[in-house]
């Protein structure tokens, strides 16, 4: 994702490999997101038992996932000869439409059978248990989401620190130089401050300080620029009105 308004890189905020695209956002392999992907594994693993799932069910659907997130294609759950043709259908599909909420149609027929057979009483639903896995690995995809998004947000983020730094090196410099100017009244305002209280200001402050500091080092260079437009001005100034 090119972030052209704050920064001039596609960087992934969690792990910092170029590229970051939607997909990168579900299999990237930052520390924090690994450990979301564990606690999701785990809880997926209890929500599929609480809503009957079909063991070998549960099995091939834990397995497909955590073997898509590692970027390991090819291997093989340990399930029998019908659920592997329903692995196979959705390895087809592709593993990251799961999190899509996108089920191979097979799981549900797969579901089928074993309600038959586990269900006395009442007949439970395979439509009602493959809606509830979709809407699992949607709110899944969607947590994979915002963390990474609480972390591009984090006014503690190197980045931002790093930036923040920069910055302050280049406003030091301006104000150094300025400080061993007298200034015209109108400039005197860059420095009644003192740099400490400066330095401690918004990134957003400090670069309207810079931007005003570095025109007024062009200004000097070129002085007929301030002349042009402080004529203008007094002239608008003294127009009748
Ligand atoms: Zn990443």
């Amino acid at each position: 994702m090119l972030r052209r308004e704050e920064w001039d890189h596609d960087h992934c905020p969690q792990c910092d490999t170029s590229n970051e695209d939607s997909l990168h956002i579900l299999q990237c392999q930052a520390p924090t997101v690994r450990k979301l992907w564990d606690t999701g594994i785990s809880d997926l693993n209890r929500f599929l038992a609480s809503i009957n799932t079909q063991p070998e069910i549960s099995t091939a659907l834990v397995f497909g996932l955590k073997m898509w997130y590692q970027g390991r294609n090819g291997c093989q759950p340990p399930i029998s000869h019908g659920i592997r043709e329903v692995y196979r259908s959705q390895s087809r599909i592709g593993w990251h439409m799961l999190l899509f909420g996108w089920l191979a149609k097979d799981w549900r027929r797969a579901q089928d059978r074993w309600l038959d057979r586990i269900s006395t009483k009442w007949k439970s639903s395979s439509l009602k248990w493959s809606t509830r896995v979709s809407n699992w690995m949607l709110e899944f995809h969607h947590a994979l989401w915002e963390h990474r998004n609480s972390t591009y947000h984090d006014p503690q983020h190197l980045w931002r620190i790093d930036a923040k730094q920069g910055q302050v090196q280049v406003m030091r410099h301006l104000y150094i130089q300025l400080a061993a100017l007298t200034l015209p009244t109108a400039d005197r305002w860059l420095i009644v401050r003192p740099l400490s209280t400066l330095e401690s200001m918004e990134m957003e402050s400090i670069g309207q300080w810079i931007s005003s500091a570095q025109q007024f080092f062009k200004d000097r260079e070129q002085p007929s620029n301030r002349v042009w437009h402080q004529t203008t001005v007094t002239r608008w100034f003294s127009a009748p009105g």
